[in-house]
């Protein structure tokens, strides 16, 4: 009986010691929701080192993406945009998760009901072991058909000077991402904004809150009565009316949240 109080009083002072109330807060209203749904963006990949791709030098340091992420760019020289992605993924490929895409899945497994929504294509939240992810903007390590669209889930390498074609239609195969001036997945958007709408408490994280339609997810699900909380560097067009916000890593935030409502399910 004895080494249990001591244990209770040393977790207790732990949490004390390391997280403000603000997360205390936050911890219990996860603790006693059904359904949480997260929105990542750049922010939490920047964690991990995943670069921005806008190139000072080198090679692609002549070009923006905008310019080599488009149909166009595709259509009129598919060789250029496959040797960019190919390099993209290399370099990406070095890159690991971080403790806040760790903490996202840990979050997953102590919830009812858990979605996740992510504007990254990097597939971190996959190697983290996240399960329910909707990738709004695709993932760039998966193909599709530049014709008909038809998934092809293995990664292979492709060679800019030999693009394989669609073994339906005979189309290229390009990376499937949502390209400069293309519309998002129709199922995907709508499921996310279902589960946004059907959230009891809804993280904005590492988002800068201003690319549509992405951005008007942690509106829908406070209109419709969720708890908004934003973890984000600095404050973005939603922290007006988000609930919580705090200022800083989500690898670091997170962590806190979660190690508090594991303290509160063993008790
Ligand atoms: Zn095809």
């Amino acid at each position: 009986m004895l080494s249990r109080t001591v244990g209770l009083t040393l977790v207790n002072l732990h949490s004390k010691l390391y997280t403000s109330p603000m997360i205390e807060k936050i911890a219990d209203i996860a603790h006693n929701c059904k359904h949480i749904v997260v929105l990542t963006g750049a922010g939490i990949s920047a964690e991990s080192g995943v670069p921005t791709f806008r190139g000072k030098e080198g090679l692609w340091g002549k070009f923006r993406p905008e310019e080599l992420a488009t149909m166009d760019a595709f259509m009129s020289n598919p060789e250029i945009v496959w040797e960019w992605y190919n390099w993209r993924r290399e370099l990406m490929w070095k890159v690991q998760p971080n403790l806040g895409h760790d903490a996202i899945t840990n979050l997953e497994n102590l919830s009812d009901k858990f979605t996740l929504i992510t504007q990254n294509v990097d597939g971190l939240h996959k190697l983290a072991d996240t399960k329910n992810i909707l990738e709004l903007h695709g993932n760039i390590y998966r193909n599709k058909c530049v014709s008909c669209n038809t998934i092809i889930e293995e990664t292979v390498e492709i060679q800019p000077d030999a693009i394989p074609s669609c073994q339906k239609c005979g189309g290229k195969i390009r990376p499937d991402v949502v390209w400069f001036g293309e519309m998002l997945d129709e199922q995907i958007i709508q499921k996310a904004f279902e589960d946004s709408e059907k959230s009891e408490l809804f993280f904005s994280i590492g988002t800068s809150a201003v690319v549509h339609p992405a951005a008007s997810l942690p509106v829908a699900a406070k209109e419709r009565g969720a708890v908004l909380v934003e973890i984000n560097m600095e404050a973005t067009p939603i922290t007006p009316i988000a609930d919580y916000f705090i200022a800083g890593k989500s690898g670091e935030i997170l962590p806190q949240i979660v190690a508090l409502i594991k303290e509160k399910r063993s008790i």
